[in-house]
């Protein structure tokens, strides 16, 4: 029987996202309902509101975490009850990519908001509406493959196991997939948000020496003392106290989780000769690309999608980590916001003064 649920559309880049009842279908084979309990908002999210999206209408929302209510046919990788994480890299087992284990390069990965298993699963009076990333989650239920959920334990917060879905699995995955990252050396994190905060948690882990926090935001700057960066600095006056006596030989690597060219160019400067810059968020902004400071010195630009490793490789590791007290996850969400308030829960993410705004359905 379909299921009635309220769920966040974006019908237009003029008008504001609205909550709506909106229907989701059975689940079919190979799918799952699941009960969302709460969803991150993250910035791509946020770019669809100010931008738009060719596949409006469309359920917003792809950082989430929920309990498992009802399966379809041949599913047996996840049972009702379960409290699932929402997985964007789901495994299609059919192209290079997936069958060489990397899923974050899934060519079959449906870009139309569809699912993998079948078309979107929402409509509203007959009419379809895209769910954004094959989930849709800024809505009480949604309906998603089943190879799109992971199992986590209960003991995991709904808000924890949300954010591990973009944010943690994103920055965490960039650094635990770099083996630069690693005793004796030291680095800076650009940008610091959820995925920024994942990843000087992760540099850290992994025995770092060094690891610098570099955002603009003031509050921010504070909240990456507080989980232990090396030192905290604004963007405009990074080159200098990194450049100064003992760091003259610049950075062993940096990670860019700042969507903007110009943190790239930054990153870039403060490498040092054969340094690495690993690229999280980038390409926007009036800035072109230093490619000079690429040449000369041998530092290297690598991309980072999805935080490379398989999510059903590296989730373990962050529940572990974050069940043994190594990880502060609840720390990286500074707001709960019920998900009928969801106008006030954009201009609070967007105002971005702590790390990650969590809708509650
Ligand atoms: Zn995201
Ligand atoms: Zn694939």
């Amino acid at each position: 029987m379909p299921v009635a649920t309220a769920a966040v559309v974006l019908r237009s880049v003029d008008a504001p996202p609205q909550l709506e009842e909106i229907e989701l279908r059975d689940p079919g084979p190979g799918e799952v309902l699941v009960r969302i309990r709460a969803a991150g908002i993250c910035g791509t999210d946020l770019s669809r509101v100010e931008r738009g999206d060719p596949r409006m209408p469309m359920v917003l929302g792809h950082e989430g975490a929920g309990v498992v209510e009802r399966v379809g046919a041949q599913v047996s990788s996840v049972s009702v009850g379960d409290q699932v994480v929402l997985n964007l890299a789901p495994l299609c087992g059919r192209c290079s990519y997936c069958r060489r284990g990397l899923p974050n390069l899934c060519t079959s990965t449906p870009r139309d908001g569809s699912l993998l298993t079948g078309p979107t699963p929402a409509s509203s009076s007959g009419d379809p509406i895209a769910v954004m990333a094959g989930a849709g989650c800024f809505a009480e239920h949604v309906v998603v493959s089943a190879a799109s959920v992971l199992v986590v334990p209960d003991a995991l917060p709904p808000h924890v196991a949300a954010v591990i879905g973009c944010a943690v699995i994103t920055g965490f995955g960039a650094v635990a997939s770099s083996p630069e990252v690693r005793p004796g050396t030291r680095g800076a994190i650009l940008g610091f948000g959820g995925v920024g905060a994942s990843a000087l948690q992760a540099a850290r882990l992994q025995g770092a020496d060094e690891v610098w926090a570099i955002d603009p935001s003031s509050e921010r700057r504070r909240l990456a003392a507080s989980f232990g960066a090396t030192g905290v600095v604004h963007p405009d006056e990074a080159a200098d106290p990194l450049s100064g006596r003992e760091l003259e030989d610049g950075l062993d690597w940096v990670v860019v989780a700042a969507g903007q060219t110009s943190a790239v160019n930054l990153g870039l400067r403060l490498l040092a000769p054969r340094g690495v810059a690993v690229v999280i968020g980038g390409g926007h902004g009036p800035h072109d690309l230093d490619l000079g400071r690429v040449v000369e010195g041998e530092r290297v630009l690598r991309g980072s999608s999805y935080g490379t490793l398989p999510p059903t490789e590296i989730v373990p590791r962050i529940v572990d980590s974050y069940l043994s007290g190594e990880l502060a996850l609840d720390r990286l969400v500074t707001e709960r916001i019920p998900l009928s308030s969801i106008e006030y829960a954009l201009t609070a993410a967007r105002a971005s003064a702590g790390l990650r705004v969590v809708l509650n359905p």
